[in-house]
């Protein structure tokens, strides 16, 4: 068997021009631009990157960006202001503070300080309480962009055996939440784990997100099982060139799977898009508008998940 690439450069493209077109008809209609404000601390290159690139995306959406860089020593003091002068600021819908934090500052007491309203890493423990009981919530966007990819290749999930791999907040758990809440048997898998290979082998998706280069082998696969990649691990290739590599063996797994997921171009660009999308949502939820995105525009995750699905496979079919 030779599984079928699941393009997630490609899907991703396609909601970042779907939330461009929600951008548009906003700010038509109500004259509102959603605004995203992206919070780093430090200088760490790959930090760096990311902000970077999640500015360019806003901007290229045509989504309001601000960018809040604050040198490695900022206190914690001067860090919650700055959330407090954003949550205030009526022209920012999302906050998103790049993790990691410095050492000296508790990463808790400034997730907790933003407003749940505006934030669209869904990380606050409001919202993450929201997800839990099933109301509609912001909630974290690496999940949502594996949900979406799975539900480009399966329309249906209830009943389906699915193998969870690691337990993060920001994937793990999320992710165990919104599969659960799908009619999904989910196994949160982590370190402690026994017998991994053989959970994975019964399941009919497995998700990897342990932060572990290549710890999913081929013959841990079902044949036909559907793998999901999320980590992004750098690892030397026998000549010594560091690439970036996933938590699957690609090429082993590719053998046993219908369908996978590659590192990189699968779940990063979603993570990114459906970033996008959460601040559209929040800028919709936090004034009250309704009928922006889709008929059902009032469940805040939902909607445009299962629209742009939709759309995606509609597109794929034709
Ligand atoms: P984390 O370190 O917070 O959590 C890792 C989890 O995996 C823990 O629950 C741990 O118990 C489990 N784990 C670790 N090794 C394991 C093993 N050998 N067997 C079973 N379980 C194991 O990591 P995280 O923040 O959830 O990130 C996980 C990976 O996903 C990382 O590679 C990270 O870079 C990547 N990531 C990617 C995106 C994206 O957009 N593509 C977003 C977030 C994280």
């Amino acid at each position: 068997m030779n599984a079928i690439r699941i393009d997630g450069k490609a899907i991703a493209e396609f909601l970042r021009a779907r939330v461009a077109r929600d951008v548009a008809l906003l700010q038509a209609k109500w004259n509102v631009t959603p605004g995203l404000a992206v919070v780093l601390v430090g200088d760490d290159p790959a930090s760096s990157v990311y902000v970077k690139m999640k500015a360019r995306h806003a901007q290229a959406a045509g989504l309001k960006s601000r960018q809040c860089l604050l040198p490695s020593n900022v206190s914690e003091a001067a860090l919650l202001e700055l959330v407090e002068e954003l949550n205030d600021d009526e022209s920012i819908d999302g906050i998103l503070i790049q993790l990691p934090l410095p050492g000296h500052v508790d990463r808790w007491r400034v997730l907790e300080a933003i407003n749940p309203a505006k934030d669209v890493d869904g990380f606050h423990p409001y919202n993450v309480g929201r997800l839990a009981t099933g109301l509609p919530a912001l909630a974290p966007c690496t999940p949502l962009g594996v949900m979406h990819l799975i539900k480009t290749v399966v329309s249906d999930l209830s009943g389906l055996d699915i193998v969870v791999i690691g337990r993060s907040n920001i994937v793990g758990k999320p992710l165990a939440l919104l599969l659960g809440d799908a009619g999904c048997t989910v196994t949160g898998a982590q370190l402690q784990t026994r017998n991994l290979p053989d959970l994975c082998r019964r399941a009919d998706i497995v998700v990897a997100a342990a932060g572990c280069p290549e710890l999913v082998r081929g013959d841990w696969l079902k044949p036909g099982a559907i793998v999901i990649d999320v980590g992004i691990n750098r690892a030397q290739d026998p000549t010594g060139t560091v690439k970036i590599v996933g938590d699957v063996a690609f090429a082993e797994a590719s053998k046993r799977a219908s369908y996978i997921s590659p590192v990189p171009g699968g779940v990063g660009p979603m993570t990114v898009a459906y970033l996008l999308a959460n601040t559209v949502n929040a800028a919709v939820s936090r004034r009250g508008l309704s009928l922006v995105m889709s008929p059902d525009a009032g469940q805040v995750w939902p909607a445009s998940f299962r629209e742009t699905t939709r759309e995606v496979e509609l597109q794929q079919a034709t």
